[in-house]
């Protein structure tokens, strides 16, 4: 026999007609009529359970034109009538499925697993009909209890691919990450949580471990998410099905203006669309999220602000530089190194030497930046410390002194902070150990 070609039937409104009138033929009408097929039953003798069926009976012996105007035959008479249906199907080019009969049969059945809407089938060509029982008594044991919940997220998985016009290669990782998101516990239902139309989440240094549980609750319920270039957009996915625009610098292309995030968030927002504003780090840190604040309170739209770990602690954290270890320093300045006139007027509020300083936006002017404390009174010697892309891959540390920062060589591509004070040295203990890095920062 050759190998058989596996097929679903769509028999919804066409005629069957099924031979022979036994317990055997009452199962095979059964699923016929499930599946939506009109039933002729030709036999001479029918069990009274088929005369309860909605099935046309003709009680005398099969003839030939019988199968007239059939789609598809079952013989489940003796071998004898069986092989005369077989012939007559044959003839006419009818696929017959003959029970425990195979010589005389052109389909086969196997086993059957039908939960929900998801069916399997079973074939072993014919062969081992008792092994299909088994397989299917295994398959069912196997499929999930709530298949239902499966395919109404595949459902919805498909509408969301064609209106953001996914492609082939993304679906089944995001179909994937939905299913699993069915068996997430909820302890305590999220949506309480989730109360503003808008939120402007912070997302810590670039870790998703490092988000908080606020935050994910409002990206599970987005509508869309508005991200910096910073995040991390795969993992963005694992959390939300939202529409996700990145609006921040990204390789070559120029970020988003400020306004047209304002106008973006504001429409949508009334557009009745939850939105997530995801930011780096924490919103009110250098990153422009207090005027996103101030555009949402002037256009009368319910926010709120989800605070995040700002880079200025939790890089250095990550380094094994705590900011304010007792002894070493009491308090830590943060300053923008982005201009560096503006970071010397900051300079100037303390003491040289008198708290630890990190900077943001400054590995690029590092140079300068030292300049600018060796002139306020730093001493060149002071510990410094660059502190790039913490919590992700791209991790990359450096100490030494302010007078060698200039002559570094940090990644170009990846966000860092500097740090100077005294605290840097803490590092040197914390990393002492070979397997301690795994505390700090080595965490991807
Ligand atoms: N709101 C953010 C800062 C935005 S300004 C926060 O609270 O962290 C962007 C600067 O953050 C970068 O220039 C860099 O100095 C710093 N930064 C962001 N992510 C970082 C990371 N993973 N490691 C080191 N510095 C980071």
């Amino acid at each position: 026999m050759s190998v058989m070609f596996p097929a679903f039937l769509d028999l919804n409104g066409r005629k069957a007609v099924v031979a022979g009138g036994g317990p055997v033929a009452a199962a095979k009408i059964e699923s016929l009529l499930a599946a939506g097929a009109r039933v002729t039953v030709v036999a001479p003798a029918i069990r009274p359970e088929i005369e309860q069926m909605d099935v046309e009976i003709v009680r005398r012996e099969f003839r030939e034109a019988d199968l007239d105007g059939a789609w598809w035959v079952v013989a489940a008479a003796p071998a004898e009538v069986n092989r005369q249906v077989s012939a007559a199907a044959e003839q006419r080019r009818i696929f017959v499925n003959a029970v425990d009969d195979p010589r005389h049969a052109s389909a086969y059945l196997g086993g059957v697993v039908r939960r929900d809407g998801v069916t399997i089938a079973i074939s072993t060509d014919g062969r081992a009909p008792a092994l299909a029982g088994l397989l299917r008594e295994a398959f069912d044991a196997f499929l999930p209890r709530e298949i239902d919940a499966w395919l109404k997220t595949s459902d919805r998985a498909r509408r969301l691919w064609k209106s953001q016009r996914t492609s082939m290669t993304e679906r089944r990782p995001q179909l994937l990450a939905m299913l699993n998101r069915l068996y997430e516990p909820r302890i305590r239902d999220p949506r309480s949580r989730i109360r503003a139309q808008v939120a402007l989440v912070g997302a810590g240094p670039g870790n998703p471990d490092l988000w908080t549980q606020r935050a994910i609750d409002y990206l599970r319920h987005a509508d869309l998410v508005l991200y910096d270039a910073l995040i991390d957009a795969a993992a963005l996915r694992d959390f939300t099905d939202a529409q996700c625009f990145c609006v921040g610098k990204r390789a070559g292309r120029e970020s988003v203006r400020q306004e047209t995030i304002h106008r973006l968030m504001i429409r949508a927002a009334r557009q009745r669309k939850r939105v997530v504003r995801l930011k780096g780090g924490d919103p009110f840190v250098f990153g422009r999220g207090a005027e996103e604040a101030i555009a949402l309170a002037d256009a009368g739209i319910p926010f709120e602000v989800v605070p995040g770990l700002s880079s200025a602690i939790a890089a250095p954290e990550l380094a094994g530089i705590p900011v304010t270890h007792r002894g070493s320093a009491s308090g830590f300045l943060v300053l923008s190194g982005h201009a560096t006139e503006a970071f010397d007027n900051g300079l100037r509020a303390v003491q040289p030497n008198a708290v630890s300083l990190v900077v943001l936006m400054g590995v690029n002017n590092r140079g300068e930046l030292a300049e600018k404390l060796i002139a306020r009174g730093w001493h060149a010697a002071t510990p410094a410390a660059i502190v790039c892309g913490a919590s992700t891959r791209e991790e990359w540390i450096w100490t030494g002194t302010i007078a060698e920062l200039a002559a570094t060589e940090p990644p170009a591509a990846v966000a860092g902070v500097v740090v100077v004070g005294d605290v840097v040295r803490v590092r040197g203990r914390l990393v002492a150990a070979e397997e301690q890095k795994v505390m700090y920062g080595r965490n991807r």
